[in-house]
């Protein structure tokens, strides 16, 4: 079932598809794949076009030490997956995110940002970018801020509008930096989503423009 009215745009999709994308955006686009059937779909696509195109290439030649790391790699993949569909598992919690969340959201260290937001920090990408997870207290609302990089936003759970519409799990949305946009949860229930910022977010209203030379200490 498609349940999801925003998606990732095809050159996103193609990036991932070619591996060449920074890790915290694949795992947005991952988690976006596990709701999303038409994007599922496409990317088969591209995955066979990939594929195609690899064959066309002539091979060449590679030196004895990379072939022996290559295969020190291979050999060194784990034998086993881990249970997955463990039924000690939150089953709401995305497949590609369970290596952060053991269980259950409400079990992570969730640290106050304001009276309506809470997050947790996932990791640091190799870029720099920012992974984390944000919740919006229900009706609750996200200060207007833009971005110096872009946001890659997908809701997990509950849904939120903001000034282009609303979004409910499994949407992805990128914003960049001429963006400015104020996210707000449904009145039903918190809204729960992977957020990746590639810079400092920019807070725009009166009070938090203050604030933004110590918001940017946080990301030196
Ligand atoms: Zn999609």
């Amino acid at each position: 079932m498609d349940k999801s009215n925003n998606h990732p745009y095809d050159e996103l999709l193609a990036a991932y598809s070619a591996g060449s994308l920074p890790l915290s955006q694949a795992l947005c686009i991952s988690v976006h794949l596990e709701h999303c059937q038409s994007c599922g779909q496409k990317l088969q696509q591209l995955n066979h076009v990939g594929s195609e195109l690899m064959q066309q290439l002539k091979p060449s030649k590679v030196s004895d030490e990379l072939k022996t790391r290559l295969l020190g790699m291979l050999d060194s993949l784990p034998d086993d997956l881990p249970d997955e569909e463990s039924p000690e598992v939150d089953l709401r919690v995305p497949r590609c995110l369970r290596q952060f969340v053991d269980k259950y959201y409400d079990d992570l260290d969730w640290k106050r940002v304001s009276a309506d937001i809470h997050s947790v920090e996932l990791c640091r990408d190799s870029n720099g970018a920012k992974v984390e997870l944000l919740k919006i207290k229900p009706g609750g609302s996200a200060t207007t801020h833009t971005h110096m990089g872009d946001e890659y936003t997908v809701i997990l759970e509950g849904s939120f509008s903001d000034e282009s519409g609303l979004y409910g799990q499994g949407d992805f949305l990128v914003r960049d930096e001429n963006d400015q946009h104020t996210p707000v949860a449904t009145q039903d229930r918190e809204c729960i989503c992977l957020a990746v910022t590639e810079g400092p977010i920019q807070f725009t209203g009166f009070l938090h423009r203050l604030l933004n030379p110590f918001i940017r200490r946080g990301y030196a």
